[in-house]
């Protein structure tokens, strides 16, 4: 007689059977409906921890970065930190292999700007986070995430985590953000700067607005970045300009980058940075959609380049570091020499340029701005005052710290 098998094939409840998500993803299955925008839902996640730590590479240094929200409103087409919503997919994800093109767009990647994490009891978190570390630590604010998108104007986490960082003294602490919604907190932020280190970065890739409505579609137009930085360096704050990522044949001529410059400078910006694309995989399938949809002519010169790793190569580094630094000494702005979002390189002054035209008039002069910090041996406005007689010192430098993991906004 043939034996009966009695063995399941399928499941009455398969929901019983299925994984359960742990750790990030359990947290998100919890979190609960917050509010709406257009496209976008937002919901409040539970928070164990605010302050994420990072080690550089060779183990030279570290720094934290506090992220008040998880995904991005303005979803900037070559945004790296998209990877931040791989933890909504059920299953692992398996990196593809560097130089592997043809990935097709997860839907993770673009939840990324449609579904926005809100980080609950972030101050809290951070009050209690911060009693257990150095505060020789620097601390990186918007690293995979703007912490001025536009809902922080209605729940205010950013703000929050701010008024924690003004009772506090002696930590070193950068702030990168593509939006004037900034502004907003400027009496928190000269508190802060009162007694700690602190540098702010404004992400200004293009002076082209059209340009930059479509590499970033819902993000402040440029003109109002360039405000926002002469607002905050009229507070007395350092505010510079990121000009980054540099796009190869998008906005890295050398007509483009003067136009950048002139207008950080006209702006009394601190220091001007740039720094090339990082085609990370999560971001890869975004970035060249917009490059075949915008610029399909670029798509073999993209492919090409980033055919055996996710940074561009070290001749169009050097070449973009070198006019990045002459720009910098033609407009008398400050270098940065790392992509890190952080506070030791912030200030590298040159020597006047007699053939550099004055300011004009209604901007800044650094050298007339007092120091806000007195945070001992800290880089304060002062230091950004040019001394004729001594030769231009340059900030010892920590290590770099995870290439471009500090410069996602
Ligand atoms: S690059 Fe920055 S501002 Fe743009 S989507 Fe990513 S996190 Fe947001």
């Amino acid at each position: 007689m043939a034996k009966l098998n009695t063995t399941p094939t399928t499941t009455l409840f398969p929901i019983l059977n299925a994984p359960r998500p742990t750790g990030l993803a359990r947290l998100a299955a919890q979190s609960t409906h917050a509010d709406d925008g257009h496209l976008i839902e937002f919901r409040s996640l539970p928070s164990r921890s605010i302050l994420n730590k990072s080690v550089s590479r060779r183990k030279l240094s570290l720094a934290y970065s506090i992220n008040p929200f998880r995904g991005c409103e303005f979803g900037c087409t070559y945004c790296y930190a998209r990877y931040t919503h791989e933890f909504l997919q059920p299953a692992p994800i398996t990196t593809p292999p560097v130089g592997t093109h043809n990935i097709p767009q997860q839907p993770w990647a673009l939840a990324f700007e449609h579904e926005i994490y809100l980080k609950e009891n972030a101050a809290w978190l951070l009050e209690q986070e911060l009693r257990r570390i150095n505060p020789a630590d620097e601390i990186a604010i918007g690293t995979a995430t703007d912490p001025y998108q536009p809902v922080e104007r209605r729940v205010g986490i950013t703000r929050s985590i701010l008024e924690v960082f003004a009772k506090q003294q002696g930590y070193r602490i950068g702030l990168i953000t593509k939006s004037s919604l900034i502004t907003r907190d400027i009496d928190l932020l000269q508190q802060i700067a009162a007694r700690n280190t602190l540098v702010l970065h404004l992400t200004i890739t293009t002076t082209d607005s059209a340009l930059a409505r479509q590499l970033e579609p819902r993000a402040p137009r440029p003109d109002l970045r360039f405000a926002a930085v002469r607002k905050l360096r009229a507070a007395g704050l350092t505010a510079g300009v990121l000009c980054s990522p540099l796009l190869p044949g998008i906005n890295d001529s050398l007509p483009q980058l003067e136009a950048i410059a002139t207008r950080a400078a006209a702006a009394g910006a601190s220091f001007l940075g740039a720094h090339p694309l990082f085609l990370k995989s999560c971001s890869r399938p975004t970035w060249l959609s917009f490059v075949r949809e915008h610029v399909p002519h670029l798509l073999d010169d993209y492919n090409r380049r980033f055919a055996a790793a996710d940074f561009v190569d070290p001749a169009y580094r050097n070449r973009m570091a070198s006019t990045i630094r002459r720009l910098c000494r033609k407009h008398h702005l400050g270098e940065r020499s790392t992509d890190a979002l952080l506070t030791r390189d912030a200030y590298t002054p040159h020597p006047p340029n007699p053939s550099h035209p004055p300011r004009p008039s209604g901007t800044l002069d650094p050298s007339k701005t007092p120091s806000t910090s007195n945070t001992p041996g800290a880089p304060g406005l002062a230091s950004e005052t040019w001394d004729r007689k001594k030769p231009a010192t340059r900030i010892p430098t920590t290590e770099p710290i995870q290439t471009n993991l500090f410069a996602a906004s």
